[in-house]
């Protein structure tokens, strides 16, 4: 394990009025807007607890040109990801993901020992560990030192670095040029989009594959996933956005599909404009056409989203406000990034909720960022005998109920906040 980072984030917002990251136009329209809240993955450590806390607008605007929903760069990502607590592989769920799409591409865009699969933000080698058990050769690329560590550990070749035109060069140099890159949970972290999209025209073999997922704009909209905006979220895609996002940098989107994880993300297929050899896909057609109808190819259709989040934040205060006057004692599942955004905005510290757990020791004995609630071991739980378990982590509500199906016992109750509070 690593000591938490100490040093200062670099604020790199101005006062000057921002512009759109993509397109450069100038960004006049809200899109929701969270307040002031702390890094939501800036744990604080038992020593730090009364120390100055820096906070940034959490204010998602959107492109009036372009409809790209974006936040404004406050904080660079060499201060967010340098040193990164979050391991893929704690979730069992997300391993279990990677392995799938693993059999996956490798049956479908038949790869073999000869071939070079590539990703980008590898992490702790949770996915590309499958394709080196399968006999291809890969290669991770991870800015964060400290679980590019745990990836070599697993035998995954990684080299720490952010992805852009500069890495993309520096590869090409190496005479590696991936017939399969892998971009899973890492477009919306980079605040340099064109830099980064057009590394991977940059990089891709003639006829290979990018597959890119991303939380989808459109679900976040519908269920009311007003937590999963943060401050290192930097852009929130529509197909309609993404595909205007590949196509500005060569790379032409032929497929698409639509996945429920991180609660609906879109899995997106681009190749080379110029050199891929595969016919644009019906899904690709379907999926704009549907947004088209549904007004997301307008600013208007993007603009009722701040009431539906007031109505979520409202509902849950009284949710938790009720129980705590019946006496009851709540406590916290999981230590996410959302569910940072969540209690920060709501406004919920150790007045209702007790403490929260989760089982990544580099979590347990801090404290979430902005609220100050501590973080305990998952058997604080069965210590203690809550009333209600509030699961933050809402994508993993199915696995995490069934975890801690024990607390029955005592007659504990499940709630999740998102899409709207529900005892489970
Ligand atoms: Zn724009």
């Amino acid at each position: 394990m690593t000591t938490p980072r100490t040093e200062s984030p670099t604020s790199v917002g101005g006062a000057a009025q921002a512009s759109c990251r993509f397109c450069a136009a100038p960004l006049s329209h809200t899109f929701v807007d969270l307040g002031m809240s702390p890094l939501c993955e800036s744990y604080v450590s038992a020593d730090h607890v009364n120390a100055v806390e820096a906070f940034y607008p959490l204010h998602a605007k959107i492109c009036g040109s372009c409809l790209l929903v974006q936040l404004e760069e406050f904080v660079a990502p060499e201060a967010i990801f340098s040193e990164y607590a979050y391991f893929s592989s704690y979730s069992d769920s997300w391993v279990a993901h990677a392995r799938a799409y693993v059999d996956m591409a490798i049956e479908h865009f038949g790869l073999t020992k000869d071939s070079l699969v590539m990703e980008i933000a590898s992490n702790d080698g949770y996915l590309l560990r499958h394709v080196i058990e399968r006999g291809i050769p890969a290669l991770g690329v991870e800015p964060a030192a400290n679980v590019a560590a745990a990836a070599q550990a697993l035998g995954v070749d990684t080299i720490v670095r952010f992805f852009g035109r500069e890495c993309a060069r520096y590869l090409v140099a190496e005479g590696r040029r991936p017939d399969l890159i892998v971009a899973n949970n890492v477009m919306a972290h980079v605040p340099d989009l064109n830099d980064f999209v057009a590394g991977f025209e940059m990089l891709l073999a003639d006829n290979g594959v990018v597959t890119i997922e991303v939380a989808y704009l459109v679900r976040l909209i519908a269920a009311n996933q007003f937590d999963t905006i943060y401050h290192e979220h930097f852009q929130y895609f529509s197909c309609l956005t993404a595909q205007r996002v590949l196509a500005k940098h060569g790379l032409e989107l032929f497929d698409v599909e639509e996945l429920k994880s991180h609660g609906g993300s879109l899995r997106l297929y681009a190749q080379r404009k110029s050199t891929g050899r595969r016919p644009v896909g019906e899904r690709v057609h379907e999926l704009t056409a549907r947004e088209r109808a549904l007004g997301y190819d307008t600013l208007e259709g993007h603009l009722a989203f701040t009431t539906q989040v007031e109505e979520t934040k409202w509902s849950l205060l009284e949710f938790l406000i009720a129980e705590r006057r019946e006496g009851k004692h709540i406590a916290g599942y999981g230590a996410p990034g959302k569910g940072n955004t969540l209690l920060n905005y709501c406004g919920i510290r150790t007045d209702l909720l007790d403490y929260t757990v989760d089982r990544n020791p580099y979590k347990q004995g801090q404290f979430l960022p902005g609220t100050h609630i501590p973080i305990r071991p998952p058997e604080a739980l069965e210590q203690d005998r809550p009333d209600d378990i509030l699961i933050l982590p809402w994508n993993l509500k199915e696995e995490i109920a069934d975890q801690l199906s024990f607390a029955r016992d005592w007659g504990a109750r499940f709630v999740v906040p998102i899409p709207r509070v529900e005892v489970l």
